[in-house]
């Protein structure tokens, strides 16, 4: 494929920096664009002597001007704890974000991919979720900032495309977990691998029995990249359908780490989804996309990586 310049907002993020490494190793050349509220200079440093790489501090709530073929729109907190902090910035970052980079796409004629969300089907009454499910939102919880401020993006890319024909491209990731994921980022897989490491219990919310189904991320952006060159605007599911339970996860990493760590029970977060597996059936047609990689080599890596960090 010949060499485009591509943005990536909320390329200094965990899923955003391994996306910068595979786009840049493809040949392009590719804009960072981070306010660094959850990522950091660090996850990019090594790319910064490249030629082929930028990084612009900018906050997509405000508006940016440049040339781009391809945009891929990653910029929005991911973790509970981190879009819970600031809420209405989270919808600001979800709504005004998404706007100001779909004028972008529009000025500059670029293709646009948007980092949807599983979380688009809130606490999902049908399982597997397939993309004609339209969701069991709470518009009123606290996870509704995150969930919200996804689907109205959703809209927003819909209506750009059908209004001014915007290029568009709509990802609905599920659980994504890996190396680069931020020590203090809150969600399970890295609370988890640092308490083991660490010797500390494993907290799990509720009786451990909700179901969530991980995929490694070089899956993902290779899902992402997937979906930003083929022809189906989406939505489309993109993760891994093997489901396991928040406690079975607990056990699997205890081993995984060799730890004598042991779990204790912790108050369930409000309005916390029982069950997530996607129904991929899309992704595997259109996109001629499945996950490769297993729990067990993903959690490994993610071990290893963890380890390497804490000095463990
Ligand atoms: P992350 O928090 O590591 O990365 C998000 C990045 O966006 C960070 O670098 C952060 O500093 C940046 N950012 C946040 N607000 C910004 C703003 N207003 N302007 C500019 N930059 C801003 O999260 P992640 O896991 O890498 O997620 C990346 C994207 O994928 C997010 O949009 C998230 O909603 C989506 N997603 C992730 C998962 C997952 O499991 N990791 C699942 C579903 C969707
Ligand atoms: N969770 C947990 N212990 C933790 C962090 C999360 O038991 O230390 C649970 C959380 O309540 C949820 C699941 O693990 O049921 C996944 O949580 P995460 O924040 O990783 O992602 P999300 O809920 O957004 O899918």
């Amino acid at each position: 494929m010949a060499k485009q310049k591509i943005l990536v907002t909320g390329g200094s993020g965990f899923i955003g920096s391994h996306l910068c490494d595979f786009l840049l190793g493809k040949g392009n050349d590719v804009v960072c664009v981070d306010n660094f509220f959850t990522g950091t200079k660090s996850n990019v440093e090594h790319l910064l002597e490249n030629d082929s790489f930028e990084l612009l501090e900018h906050d997509i709530i405000e508006p940016l001007e440049m040339e781009v073929e391809q945009i891929y729109n990653l910029a929005c907190p991911a973790s509970p704890v981190h879009y819970q902090e600031n809420p209405v910035k989270t919808v600001k970052t979800s709504v005004m974000g998404m706007i100001n980079m779909l004028d972008l796409a529009q000025s500059s004629n670029a293709r646009i991919l948007q980092a949807s969300t599983s979380e688009v089907y809130g606490d999902p009454e049908v399982h597997p979720q397939p993309e004609t499910y339209n969701g069991n939102v709470n518009p009123l919880g606290p996870r509704a900032c995150y969930d919200e401020g996804k689907r109205v993006a959703e809209t927003l890319m819909m209506d750009y495309h059908r209004e001014n024909q915007v290029d568009i491209r709509i990802a609905r990731i599920f659980n994504t977990y890996g190396p680069k994921m931020a020590q203090d980022d809150g969600r399970v897989v890295s609370n988890f691998i640092i308490q083991a490491l660490t010797g500390k219990d494993l907290t799990i919310y509720g009786d451990g029995k909700q179901t969530r189904s991980f995929c490694y991320v070089s899956d993902m952006v290779l899902g992402l990249y997937e979906m930003m060159n083929q022809n189906n605007i989406g939505p489309i599911n993109l993760g891994n359908p093997h489901e396991i339970t928040v406690g079975d996860l607990a056990t699997e990493i205890i081993e995984l780490s060799d730890s004598i760590s042991q779990v204790i029970f912790k108050e369930l977060p409000e309005d916390d989804p029982k069950q997530r597996q996607p129904d991929i059936s899309l992704a595997r047609e259109l996109l001629g996309w499945a996950p490769q990689v297993s729990l067990k080599e993903g959690m490994s890596l993610t071990v290893k990586y963890f380890r390497e960090v804490l000095g463990k």
